[in-house]
């Protein structure tokens, strides 16, 4: 169903053509691929993280909104190909800034802006995240989401019913999925990943035993019909997030032993605990080295003694 039928459309093009597959429209540097979801979705990648839509008579639904520097061209691609021409509510997955970066234009607009409250709270103040070397400013109020919740909800919207909930940290501790339960599309940010490591952001609680409860979640949430759309990358079918879960399972166990051991990150790098997954994964340096902090803090719920 992924049709990709790449087209290259001028801005003006783009922009009043409703096309019923996909449509790529390049513009100011952007490079944004539309990919039809069925059911009135469709994906938007290339703008930071995925970009998921729903059209509805009332307004878009989005699930994210790319990064700061795509917005405006998000947006307008949005605002094109949606009926009502305009955005009704956003979800955010979580506070990162490949995900929050239509916030503050549609926050401003007075748009519904829906996510768990610690991505509220990550948003309100500065973040030193460690492992990037890199400080996030606070971001000004208006672009805070306005509407948030601890555990999960359900909304009917448009005629399909969204079911949304916690995945308590995981990737951060503000990640939510959003499942289009009509469509069968769940939309899980970047707790899963696509042929990639998941990135556990230990400076905003994310760890490695969140995220393989994360991903029996979704599992269970989920058919062998769902389409999985990560926080970037193609859309994922259930037998990917299944093999994610158990990788991701086995390098909790692996790690935890070695860590049971008093290795440091860089015995358990050298150790290459992943080698057998680095062909279809790639480098497991920075997952080792994201999960080592998570699981120090949390070493009683590993189920093995540190010597
Ligand atoms: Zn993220």
């Amino acid at each position: 169903m992924n049709r990709r039928d790449v087209l290259r459309l001028l801005p003006s093009v783009a922009a009043t053509l409703a096309l019923p597959g996909a449509a790529l429209a390049r513009r100011r540097g952007s490079d944004l691929e539309v990919t039809d979801l069925g059911e009135r979705l469709f994906l938007i990648s290339g703008g930071g993280g995925n970009v998921t839509v729903f059209d509805s008579p009332e307004g878009a639904l989005l699930v994210d909104g790319g990064a700061a520097e795509h917005a405006a061209d998000i947006l307008e691609l949005v605002r094109a190909r949606s009926r009502a021409g305009r955005v009704h509510t956003l979800f955010n997955t979580h506070w990162h800034r490949d995900q929050t970066g239509a916030n503050l234009a549609l926050g401003s607009a007075g748009t519904r802006i829906v996510a768990h409250e610690n991505t509220r709270l990550w948003m309100s103040t500065e973040v030193n995240c460690k492992w990037e070397g890199r400080v996030y400013e606070r971001l000004p109020v208006e672009a805070h989401p306005n509407e948030t919740f601890y555990t999960s909800g359900s909304l009917d919207f448009g005629g399909e019913r969204i079911d949304y909930g916690y995945l308590p940290q995981a990737h951060t501790d503000g990640d939510i999925y959003v499942f289009f339960r009509e469509a069968n599309v769940l939309v899980c940010g970047d707790v899963i990943a696509s042929d990639a490591w998941p990135v556990i952001d230990w400076t905003t609680h994310g760890w490695i035993g969140g995220l393989v409860d994360a991903t029996q979640t979704l599992l269970e949430l989920g058919d062998a019909n769902t389409k999985f759309v990560p926080g970037k990358g193609r859309v994922l079918s259930r037998a990917d997030v299944q093999t994610l879960h158990e990788v991701l399972a086995t390098m909790k166990q692996r790690l935890a032993r070695l860590l049971a051991q008093g290795m440091s990150v860089q015995d358990m790098i050298e150790a290459a605990p992943a080698r057998e997954f680095e062909a279809r994964w790639g480098d497991p340096s920075l997952f080792i080295a994201n999960a080592y902090p998570g699981m120090v803090a949390r070493y009683t719920q590993l189920g093995v003694s540190i010597v």
